[in-house]
C-alpha cells in the first residue's frame, strides 16, 4: 500500500493573484461610475475557484455576485453575511425549489412560467429581460400582464450580446431594456457585463456584472493598461534533449528541425486546459526569455524551444505567456475558454 501521508508535488501550477483580482474589481467599480460593481462568478469564478475568488472580492467590498446554478450558490452561501448578495442566473426549476426557498440566494426569473412558480414564496428575486440576445430572459411584451407589484425584486436585469464590439446591437438593447422598465420595477436595475461598462455611463445603471476582466480578459482597448493578468500557468521540465537538423516532433511530425538545438518537454497538455490551439503559436518563458512551443500540444506534454536558455535542465519551472488578448490570439481560443478550461491537475495556489 502506498502512503497517501507523504505529499506529492505538483508538475503544473496555476499562480493566482490576489492583489491583480481585487485592483480589477476596484478598477471595474470605478469604471461603473456611481454604479457599483458586482462579480460573476459562475463556473468556479471562470476556472479559478469560487469559494477564493468571493471570499478577496467580498473582503474588498464587492456586494453582488452572480452564479449559475443552485450547487454553486450552495458552495458559497456557507462564507456569506448579510450584505452578500447571489444571484442564480439560470433561474429556477421546479426541481430546484425545495433548496432554493431554504437558500439565502436569489433566482433571476428568466420567464413567466418561473416568475409564477416563485410569487407564492414570497422571497426576493431579480428578474431578466430579453433585450435582444434570445438566450435567457422574458420579453417585453410577456411583462405586461404579470403582477410584478406582488413580487419581491432586487435587481431587474438584461444580458449584452456584442458589448466587445462596437455595433448598432448594443445601442437597440439599450432602448428594449428602457422600455421594458416601464412595465417591471425592482430595487435596482442593471445591464453590463465586463465589456458593457467600458460603453460608458447611459449602460451603467445601478449595478454591472464584470466577469471576465476580474480575472484579466480584456476584450476592449479601455481595459488595456488597467487590466492585470491575473492567471499565471507554471509547467515543470522533465526532460531536456537535442534535435539534429531534420529530426521529427511530437504527433505528426507538425515541427521538423531545420538545424539542430536544444528543447525541454513540460509536464502540462491539453487535458490541463492548455489546448492544441497552441501547438506551433505558444510561448514560455524564463525571467525574460521567450521559448516558442514546438509541434503539437500533447495530452499531458508539450515541446519547448529552449536554444535561447541553454541553463534549462530537468526539474526547472517555466512560465506559460498567458495575458489572455495574446494567448486567445496565438491559439484562436476566446479568452473565456482559455481559463474556464484550466483543469484539475493545475495546483491552483494564490499569492
Ligand atoms: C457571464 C455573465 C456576465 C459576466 O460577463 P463577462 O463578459 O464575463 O463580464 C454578466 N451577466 C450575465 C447574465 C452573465 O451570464
Amino acid at each position: 500500500m502506498s502512503d497517501r501521508t507523504i505529499e506529492i508535488p505538483p508538475t503544473a501550477k496555476l499562480r493566482l493573484d490576489s492583489e491583480a483580482l481585487v485592483s480589477n474589481w476596484r478598477v471595474l467599480d470605478d469604471l461603473s461610475g456611481a454604479a457599483s460593481a458586482g462579480a460573476a462568478i459562475k463556473a468556479n469564478a471562470y476556472g479559478l475557484g469560487a469559494v477564493q475568488v468571493f471570499r478577496r472580492l467580498q473582503s474588498a467590498g464587492c456586494q453582488d455576485f452572480y452564479v449559475a446554478n443552485w450547487q454553486e450558490a450552495a458552495e458559497i452561501q456557507a462564507y456569506t453575511d448579510e450584505s452578500t448578495n447571489i444571484s442564480v442566473l439560470n433561474g429556477v426549476r421546479p426541481e430546484d425549489m425545495p433548496f432554493a426557498v431554504t437558500s439565502s440566494a436569489k433566482p433571476v426569473l428568466n420567464s413567466i412560467e418561473q416568475a409564477k412558480r416563485w410569487l407564492p414564496t414570497g422571497r426576493p428575486c431579480d428578474v431578466m429581460i430579453n433585450s435582444g440576445m434570445n438566450r435567457l430572459g422574458i420579453n417585453t411584451s410577456d411583462l405586461i400582464d404579470f403582477v410584478w407589484h406582488e413580487m419581491d425584486i432586487d435587481i431587474v436585469m438584461s444580458h449584452l450580446a456584442s458589448a466587445d464590439e462596437d455595433v448598432s446591437q448594443n445601442a437597440n438593447q439599450l432602448d428594449q431594456f428602457k422600455n421594458a422598465l416601464r412595465h417591471v420595477s425592482g430595487k435596482r436595475q442593471s445591464l453590463s457585463n465586463s465589456a458593457g461598462i467600458a460603453l460608458g455611463q447611459a449602460y451603467h445603471f445601478d449595478c454591472t456584472r464584470p466577469g471576465l476582466s476580474l480575472y484579466g480578459g480584456k476584450q476592449r482597448s479601455e481595459f488595456d493598461g488597467i487590466i492585470r493578468q491575473v492567471v499565471f500557468p507554471e509547467a515543470q521540465i522533465l526532460q531536456t534533449r537535442n534535435l539534429k537538423k531534420g529530426d521529427k516532433l511530437g504527433y505528426n511530425a507538425k515541427y521538423v528541425a531545420e538545424r539542430s538545438h536544444t528543447i525541454a518537454i513540460l509536464a502540462m497538455g491539453y487535458a490541463d486546459g492548455y489546448l492544441r490551439g497552441f501547438s506551433n503559436t505558444g510561448a514560455f518563458y524564463i525571467d525574460d526569455t521567450r521559448l516558442s512551443v514546438l509541434g503539437r500540444v500533447s495530452m499531458d506534454l508539450i515541446a519547448i524551444d529552449i536554444s535561447d536558455a541553454p541553463q534549462l535542465a530537468e526539474s526547472d519551472w517555466v512560465k506559460a505567456q498567458f495575458d489572455l488578448p495574446t494567448a486567445s490570439l496565438q491559439s484562436g481560443i476566446a479568452q473565456y475558454e482559455l481559463i474556464t478550461g484550466m483543469g484539475n491537475r493545475f495546483i491552483r495556489y494564490w499569492t
